[in-house]
């Protein structure tokens, strides 16, 4: 530990100002912060609020029940990240959706996907593609090989999502933005200076235990001057303006669409779905299938945990009949859950 990090942990530890509420909005910042007992750090003034950054949390149920009837109704060769496989939709999961028959195969990338479409030819397959700025590049990649290769049995079910409308909807529940340096490292810092005009605080942080205390101390730091403020403590990976190229291939294939968070509801402009040029690879398109809502098990309060409105022990369920072995919300399923990290670290 450098001696200006080692300060930062003083400072954390030793804070008696005004409470500050600080949201870090990235899953994997939510899994780190506990894994390394960074919260157990904390002066008890200052409040981390796990915001709506985990893809698995915040896909909604009806996009789990529109793979299932892919898989069930049409037939469709359902590939998919390992997490999904276990989140409930409105009445079954894709995990229970197998023992009727359902074919799901769990992948690493979209990329495999594709090559198991092209080494199958005689099934259908379809990627589940969820995931921020990060990860959609590599969705926008898996088509445009696809259509290279003149692969025709492969497409994608998308509900990729926009950073940019989830923090101006969760403004209102936190005084400073932990922001997630691997979404800026590809979106430059655009979306943030525009939050700072709107006069919301954040600093962009990397996912080392230096990174993640220098990151909390300098926004600590920084909000005693009671002026907004917009830091880049992870300057080694996030640029100003961030990925060009990956920025291009998200432009070139997708578009900004509305888009529902599970347990908080539509947000305007905060998804990306594939533009009509490459309709052939939307699967809902090509196999007929409704959007729609789904419902989630009404005792289950992801939503509100999402928006940092309560704490997943407040959740009735939390330990008791909801656990990472049997989850009832998302928020459980995923390491990168709010929930689940409350359950194993908390
Ligand atoms: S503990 Fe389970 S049921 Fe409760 S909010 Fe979390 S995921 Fe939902």
């Amino acid at each position: 530990m450098t001696e200006e990090v080692r300060k930062g942990a003083e400072l954390l530890k030793n804070y008696d100002g005004k409470k500050i509420r600080i949201m870090e909005v990235c899953g994997t910042h939510t899994h780190e912060i506990f894994r390394l007992g960074i919260r157990k750090l904390l002066s008890p003034k200052i409040e981390l609020i796990s915001g709506p950054g985990c893809p698995v949390c915040v896909t909604p149920a009806g996009f789990i029940d529109c793979a299932v009837e892919l898989a069930l109704k049409h037939g469709v060769t359902i590939c998919t990240f390992g997490d999904l496989v276990r989140v409930p939709g409105s009445e079954t999961s894709l995990q229970k959706a197998r023992g009727l028959g359902a074919k799901v195969k769990v992948v690493y990338s979209p990329q495999d996907a594709e090559k198991y479409a092209e080494e199958h030819p005689e099934e259908e397959v379809a990627f589940l593609s969820v995931g921020f700025e990060t990860t959609t590049p590599s969705s926008c990649i898996a088509v445009r090989d696809a259509e290279a290769a003149g692969i025709n049995n492969f497409s994608l079910v998308t509900a990729n999502k926009t950073m940019p409308g989830a923090y101006q909807a969760m403004a209102d529940y936190t005084d400073i933005y932990l922001y997630p340096g691997h979404v800026h490292a590809i979106t430059g810092l655009k979306d943030c200076e525009d939050m700072l005009k709107k006069g919301m605080s954040g600093v962009i942080a990397g996912f080392t235990a230096s990174e993640l205390i220098s990151a909390l101390a300098i926004a600590v730091k920084k909000y005693q001057s009671g002026e907004p403020f917009l830091i880049n403590a992870y300057p080694r990976v996030v640029k100003e303006s961030g990925s060009e190229k990956a920025m291009e291939l998200i432009n070139h294939y997708m578009r900004p669409c509305d888009a529902e968070w599970r347990g908080i509801g539509v947000i305007e402009n905060s998804g990306l779905e594939l533009r009509d040029e490459f309709a052939k690879y939307d699967a809902l398109k090509k196999y007929g299938v409704e959007k729609t809502s789904g419902h989630s098990n009404p005792g289950c309060r992801c939503g509100e945990v999402l928006q940092g409105k309560c704490q997943p022990e407040q959740c009735p369920l939390f330990g008791k009949v909801c656990t990472p072995e049997h989850p009832i919300g998302a928020c459980m399923v995923s390491n990168e859950g709010t929930c689940s990290a409350h359950y194993l670290y908390g």
